[in-house]
């Protein structure tokens, strides 16, 4: 009989508990309160979840694409139907607020209507006569068992990234989300049962570092998508590497904006704040470094600090809250470690979010957003992904010198900058090396029909999440010479 409270891994269409004795708490960042136990699911937990999809790929290879898609029209309705029930979710399972989490949920369904279009998108291309008599074409098959290793910060949407693609091209699909915030994807495989795939094309497996090296090394599995940190990123991109597998590993991020001195200063910290301090600051697009050029230090250092200090911080669910906690208490305590870091390595703090406590929510786990003026440009909080609610200033006299600056980091997530010149913004997207670039804007996230690119330390592989990239991603190509004569 499963536990109350406990997670079930979802295989071969049914419900089941995993075989593991070891349970983690789940816990509502906000609240501290428990609100589930997630297995971390065993080696055979994982094989019984891969022979499954396995065992489903030939008939829904064989299911023409626009049948397959059919489900995921059904999808789309259920995802719309159980909107605010599932927004309310992702706020108790990461904290963030229920605006932002419909926001995010809003980007989980536009993955599901643009993998609708597979009959389309997966098309192939053919040519007559490449000699005489001789005809030639490439089409599109799908990979077989392919899986998805998620983070915590976007519980709903970054699953997406990937299910609706994988299973429209013909694959079978096998997700791992965090263990950290697990509870929304359990309630959308739920959902998803009213869909009626047949068993095995999708399953859901829950766990940790373990299920994670067990789907990396089975034989089975064809393709592996990964969101988290850079450091699991390339542990996961080497080890699939070495197993022969197709990966792409998106990668932590130390997003800069730039701060032209033509830019209003005001609308420009407003935007900048939402980037910075939305979610916590627990976004792969979140800016954490602003950098200003010339004239626009002052004023934008003082917008900014009003912003931060303005923004009112509390639990999700309630009406009016603007920034939420962060996921865990080892999460706060790092990031107020590294505030202190910056702040002894010569930053002021203009704004300092340690020690926050919301008297009704003590066991919360809060972080004010913070502004720290002037970081070290050798030191560690410069380089460092906080993925909390910092961001650090500093200041340069040209264009060129924050150009400079930026390509001289680690990741290349996203850039942003802001100014009223055109051809400061052309020169800006030609030359930074950043995957996802804002112009005045404060994030630079793409539609589903667009990657969701990511360059350098923040991303490992060829093909990115979402968009035609996922197509590529998603099928083999098969080139077919023949002659009839
Ligand atoms: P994480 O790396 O701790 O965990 C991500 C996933 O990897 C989880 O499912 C986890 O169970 C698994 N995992 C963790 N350690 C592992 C190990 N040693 N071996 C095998 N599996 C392991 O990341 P997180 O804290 O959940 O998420 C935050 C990070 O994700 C940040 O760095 C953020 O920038 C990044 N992120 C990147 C993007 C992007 O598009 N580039 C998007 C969202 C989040």
């Amino acid at each position: 009989m499963p536990v109350k409270g406990r997670l079930l891994n979802y295989v071969n269409g049914e419900w089941q508990p995993s075989s593991t004795a070891e349970y983690l708490d789940v816990t509502n960042p906000a609240t501290g309160e428990i609100i589930a136990e997630v297995p971390l699911s065993t080696k055979t937990d994982v094989d019984e979840a891969v022979q499954s999809a396995a065992k489903a790929f030939p008939g829904w290879r064989r299911t023409p694409a626009v049948d397959r898609v059919q489900h995921l029209f059904k999808l789309k309705h259920l995802l719309d139907k159980h909107f605010e029930e599932l927004a309310a979710l992702i706020t108790k399972d990461c904290g963030k607020t229920l605006a932002e989490s419909r926001g995010e949920l809003r980007r989980a369904i536009e993955n599901v209507e643009v993998a609708c279009g597979i009959p389309t998108m997966m098309q192939g291309y053919n040519s007559e006569d490449v000699s005489h008599g001789i005809d030639e074409f490439m089409v599109r098959q799908p990979l077989g068992v392919v899986a998805a290793v998620t983070p915590f910060n976007f519980p709903a949407m970054i699953p997406f990234w990937f299910m609706p693609y994988a299973i429209a091209c013909g694959n079978t699909f096998l997700l791992k989300p965090s263990e950290k915030a697990p509870t929304t994807m359990q309630r959308v495989f739920e959902i998803m049962e009213q869909i009626n795939l047949p068993p095995g094309v999708v399953g859901l497996v829950n766990g940790a570092n373990d299920s994670v090296d067990a789907i990396l090394d089975h034989d089975d599995v064809k393709a592996i998508s990964f969101v988290g940190t850079t450091a699991v990123a390339k542990y996961i991109y080497s080890r699939a590497a070495e197993n022969g597998k197709r990966m792409q590993c998106q990668g932590g991020a130390k997003n800069p904006v730039v701060v032209l001195p033509d830019a209003e200063p005001e609308a420009t910290a407003e935007a900048v704040a939402a980037s910075a301090f939305d979610c916590g600051g627990q976004r792969c697009l979140a800016a954490s470094l602003a950098i200003t050029v010339g004239a626009a230090h002052s004023p934008f250092a003082e917008a900014m600090a009003d912003t931060a200090r303005a923004r009112r911080v509390g639990y999700g669910l309630l009406d009016g809250t603007e920034m939420g906690p962060v996921i865990t208490a080892d999460s706060k305590t790092r990031i107020e470690g590294l505030i202190q870091t910056g702040v002894d390595e010569g930053a002021t703090a203009l704004v300092d979010g340690r020690g926050t406590k919301i008297p009704e929510y003590p066991s919360g786990y809060f972080v004010k957003p913070t502004v720290l003026d002037g970081l070290d440009l050798n030191g560690e909080v410069v380089k460092s992904e906080i993925f909390g609610p910092v961001l650090g200033l500093l200041h340069v006299d040209r264009i060129d010198d924050a150009i400079d600056l930026i390509n001289s980091g680690r990741y290349g997530n996203m850039a942003c900058i802001f100014t009223r010149s055109g051809a400061s913004a052309r020169k800006f997207r030609y030359e930074v090396d950043a995957g996802n670039i804002g112009i005045n804007l404060g994030v630079a996230a793409p539609m589903a029909f667009y990657p969701f690119s990511g360059w350098k330390q923040s991303f490992f592989g060829i093909l990115h999440g979402q968009g035609r990239d996922a197509i590529e991603f998603y099928t083999e190509k098969k080139v077919v010479i023949e002659r009839w004569d």
